[in-house]
């Protein structure tokens, strides 16, 4: 499908002819979209063209015109995944690259206000010297993080003590589906960036629920988000870059701590002592054999073919990484000293790095503050996907890993993805408390067709064994697409009733891109 000529040209004469493109390689190059995508393939639906707002008016008058033609379209800001691609033919893609601004950082009241664009990156260089830090989901400091707390998921290393993506937001500037403007807390009636549920009632609840709408409800242009204190020093030591050169110097009141428990039971019982014990700047399980392959592939290849290897790295199955920091040497002594408490009580061991996976500590530390070691990913096979997985009590996340692990298993064994030696669990505490996330990864590489038809059915698998097996939470099953909703719906008090009235009630015409939020066809879809 191609642009009618009346829209485009109201585009670009809202816009600018230089910011509204329709040529198909343009196009083209925002179809390619191979991550969070379980059809074979790379490619997404070719946008009927690309349109990159400078400023909220801008968005605003792009959404009016894209409602006058009935077209739909769809935002991303930094735009890792295939959820931010097209989901129809009709769609014009919004590029908020332009707004790419931090608008207002209030130190007092630890708040920071910014625009799509800006990164995780971006902010914590300008925080640290102020002695703050920001919360960045699991996808990296490359990524967005008004993408993250407005619009998908949101969990991440540091969510021990920054907690999920949208319970970090403290307003919102939001057009909505039909262009109306929104602003959503204190913002809206004129007291600032202070609270995201008032002065009246909140807004949180409809603006977002667990996963996010995916772009499906219209079009967030500035966001106030909750900041963190660091008490680290304005300008980390670093030298070198990239994984396999980086040397870093952990600051004072500042470590890295690698803990191995010998089973399942112990290691579940070290997160919960964990948690009881409120301690923890940075944590997550990073399965053994992910950390071998994004770090040495060679040497997982080698382990992985070897019968005797393999125990030996399954032995290091039940771990997780923690960074602890301290206000002041007392603060950091009592965390050091409780770690070590709790893991001599589970029977635990704490293993140097550098002898493990052959990184420094240094190295790793520096990683999970920054968050830069997420889109290593890639390295190994090209590309990767998540399964079951969501956010309950540490028992339940330890219950998921289990059944993740089986369910992969039988997807290794016919080649659907890499074998990364089975347990690939992700898990992670959020809020020094008892709830826990995790998912369980899975490689493959998106270029290989074969692998692409086999895991066709992985999503709708996942969604089968949720309630088969009595699992909490959605898992991942929400990137199959709409229907997924209508599926799971019924299984969670009909939440995906009230989700339906109220995107129809927002956007009657269907025109934000619902492709991977709830939509008209899933119901037709979930019957099958
Ligand atoms: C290596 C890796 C690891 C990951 N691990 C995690 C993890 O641990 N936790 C986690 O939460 N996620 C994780 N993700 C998923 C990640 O959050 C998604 O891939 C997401 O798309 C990130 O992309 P982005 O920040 O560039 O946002 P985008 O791709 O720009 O946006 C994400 C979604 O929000 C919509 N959107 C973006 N901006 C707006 C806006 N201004 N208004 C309305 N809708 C908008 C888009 O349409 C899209 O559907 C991971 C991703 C990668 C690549």
């Amino acid at each position: 499908m191609i642009i009618p000529a009346d829209a485009l040209a109201d585009l670009r004469a809202a816009l600018s002819a230089e910011r509204v493109a329709d040529d198909p390689h343009i196009l083209d190059s925002y179809a390619a979209q191979p991550f969070h995508k379980v059809e074979p393939g790379v490619w997404v639906h070719r946008p009927i063209a690309v349109a990159m707002p400078e400023n909220t008016e801008e968005v605003i008058e792009l959404v009016k015109i894209c409602n006058k033609y009935k077209l739909r379209y769809k935002a991303i800001s930094t735009g890792w995944g295939a959820q931010g691609g097209a989901g129809f033919d009709n769609v014009v893609q919004v590029d908020l690259r332009h707004m790419d601004r931090i608008l207002e950082i209030d130190v007092e009241n630890r708040t920071i206000v910014v625009e799509p664009y800006v990164t995780c990156a971006q902010i914590q260089a300008e925080l640290m010297p102020l002695g703050l830090n920001l919360h960045i989901h699991g996808a990296g400091s490359n990524c967005s993080p008004l993408a993250s707390a407005t619009s998908h998921m949101g969990m991440g290393f540091s969510s021990i003590s920054m907690g999920y993506a949208p319970r970090n937001i403290m307003g919102v500037e939001w057009v909505l589906p039909t262009g109306d403007l929104l602003q959503v807390g204190s913002i809206g009636s004129g007291a600032g960036w202070i609270s995201p549920d008032g002065p009246g009632p909140s807004l949180r609840g409809i603006l977002r629920g667990w996963a996010g709408a995916d772009g499906g409800f219209g079009i967030f242009t500035k966001c106030a988000l909750k900041l963190y204190p660091w008490a680290g020093p304005s300008e980390v030591n670093v030298t070198g870059t990239g994984m396999d050169h980086l040397d870093v110097e952990i600051p004072e009141n500042n470590s890295f701590h690698l803990c191995v428990f010998k089973d399942m039971e112990s290691y579940g019982r070290a997160l919960y002592d964990l948690a009881h014990a409120e301690i923890g700047y940075i944590q997550a399980k990073v399965a053994p054999g992910l950390a071998l392959a994004i770090s040495q592939f060679d040497r997982f290849k080698l382990t992985r073919d070897n019968e005797n290897l393999r125990k030996m790295v399954g032995g290091f199955s039940h771990q997780f990484f923690i960074c602890l920091q301290g206000n002041s040497t007392e603060h950091f002594d009592y965390q050091v000293h409780v770690l070590e408490s709790i893991v001599e009580k589970n029977g635990g061991s704490m293993l140097d790095i550098s002898q493990v996976m052959g990184t420094p500590p240094g190295a790793m530390w520096w990683m999970l503050v920054r968050n830069s070691l997420a889109p290593a990913m890639f390295r190994p096979t090209g590309n990767f996907y998540s399964t079951l997985g969501g956010d309950e009590s540490i028992a339940s996340a330890l219950r998921q890993d289990i059944e993740g692990e089986k369910l992969k298993e039988g997807f290794i064994a016919e080649g659907a993805c890499e074998d990364d030696f089975g347990d690939n669990a992700h898990t992670l505490l959020y809020e020094n408390g008892l709830f826990a996330h995790t998912e369980e990864l899975l490689l493959f590489d998106h270029r290989n067709r074969e692998q692409g038809e086999k895991l066709k059915d992985l999503s709708d698998t996942v969604m089968r064994e949720i309630p088969e097996k009595l699992l909490g939470g959605g898992g991942f099953s929400f990137f199959a697409g709409g229907y997924a909703h209508d599926y799971l719906g019924p299984q969670m008090d009909n939440y995906h009733l009230w989700q339906r009235r109220i995107k129809t009630a927002f956007d009657p015409d269907d025109l934000s891109d619902s492709k991977y939020f709830i939509n008209s066809e899933g119901a037709e879809l979930a019957e099958h």
